[in-house]
């Protein structure tokens, strides 16, 4: 095993070590951290649910109910009608047939991509897609074509230099890590008139884009044209969960083949009425996202009047970029000891040198609070003299 101490240590000097930061409190704009407040700025939980009262609700009513635990994969034993609400609601909300519930948004990639591909297929996949569709493509044997991040003339190119009748294209339609929306208008396009499936990961979108909340493809106008319209309740619905939205016969495909759906017990009863409820409060609490846009917007503005380089996004994802994985990490930990958490984000999440303090907002930071971060990360940088 000296193999592993060895790469630790490796870890350790290039500043790429990783560790878990343990929170004693449930997750919102601020959080217990070793009995300390702390303010939040780097979750995924957009809409700040997590400790929604309606939500908790949901989950205590559903535990009374159902009890604890789902007993069976969805299959076997773990099909419950709150399973099958949800996914009927999810294809109301993504205006699609039908949906399909997987346990993580993981799970929903890798068994999803799996099951349509198999060697036979071109993949053409972005360069900065998550690590599970680019695990589900390495799964499905297909081959897999790479194009330049959010670059439309680029995957045109490959596109023509790779034919074949079986071909998908993949996209996260807003990176988890740039926080930038994926040109879907110009991928649909390519894709129809290349006769190509199309699949957009919408981890990120889903809750916080789009006049009804649903996400990306909705933000493009292209509910009719995406074929796999794949995502998460585990960030802005503040819930766990994964699913794939589409057609009927794509949905009961999946159900035949997917091997993350057919060989994992389902999710807890309480979860699925949780993201249940919480989709209902997407729907009708339109001003929760509105602000969290409104104050992601002038959040970046001043962060680049400060001098701070900052990635284009139209998301609550604000990634600041320090490029040294050292100096990233020192600030984290620094703006940690002065009370507020930002993840340090380094490879291998993100490429090389593209190190960064991932700024998330939350639906319910308001000006103040947005300023006083500001402060404190104009004062830090200066202390640790980086460039900015
Ligand atoms: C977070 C994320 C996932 C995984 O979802 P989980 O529910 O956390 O497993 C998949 N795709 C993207 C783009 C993500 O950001």
């Amino acid at each position: 095993m000296e193999f592993m101490t060895e790469h630790l240590a490796a870890l350790r000097k290039r500043n790429l070590y990783r560790e878990t930061k343990t929170i004693y409190s449930s997750q919102s704009k601020y959080v217990n951290m070793n009995g300390k407040k702390i303010m939040m700025m780097c979750s995924n939980s957009y809409l700040d649910l997590c400790g929604n009262i309606r939500l908790k609700n949901a989950a205590k009513a559903a535990i009374d109910k159902y009890g604890v635990a789902s007993g069976g994969s969805r299959l076997t034993t773990g099909s419950y009608n709150l399973h099958e609400k949800l996914e009927m609601k999810i294809a109301e909300f993504k205006k699609t047939e039908k949906a399909i519930l997987f346990n993580t948004g993981y799970m929903a990639n890798v068994g999803t991509i799996s099951a349509v591909a198999d060697r036979e297929w071109i993949i053409f996949s972005d360069r900065l897609n998550h690590a599970s569709i680019i695990d589900g493509c390495r799964l499905s044997g297909a081959k897999i074509v790479i194009y330049n991040h959010c670059d439309a003339d680029d995957l045109e190119h490959k596109i023509k230099l790779n034919p074949g009748c079986k071909r998908m294209i993949i996209t996260d339609g807003v990176f988890s890590m740039d926080g930038d929306i994926a040109p879907l208008d110009k991928i649909v396009r390519l894709a129809e008139k290349n006769n190509i499936i199309t699949m957009v990961d919408d981890a990120h979108g889903t809750g916080v884009l789009g006049e009804r909340g649903s996400g990306s493809v909705e933000h493009f106008d292209l509910q009719e044209r995406v074929d796999i319209q794949l995502g998460t309740l585990s960030k802005a619905i503040s819930s766990e969960g994964g699913f794939v939205a589409g057609s009927k016969s794509l949905i009961d495909y999946l159900k035949q083949k997917s091997r993350s759906f057919i060989y994992s017990t389902s999710l807890s009863p309480a979860v699925v009425a949780v993201s249940l409820e919480a989709l209902d409060i997407v729907e009708h609490e339109i001003e929760l996202r509105k602000n969290l846009l409104e104050n992601a917007a002038w959040f970046r503005e001043k962060l680049e009047d400060a001098g701070f380089k900052v990635l284009k996004s139209q998301t609550p994802i604000i990634p600041v970029i320090i490029e040294s994985e050292e100096k990233t990490m020192e600030l984290s930990e620094k703006l940690l000891e002065k009370g507020l958490f930002i993840n340090a984000i380094r490879p291998p999440t993100v490429p090389k040198d593209s190190s960064r303090l991932r700024i998330t907002l939350m639906a319910t930071h308001n000006k103040r609070e947005i300023k006083y971060a500001l402060d404190l990360l104009k004062e830090t940088a200066l202390e640790l003299k980086i460039q900015s």
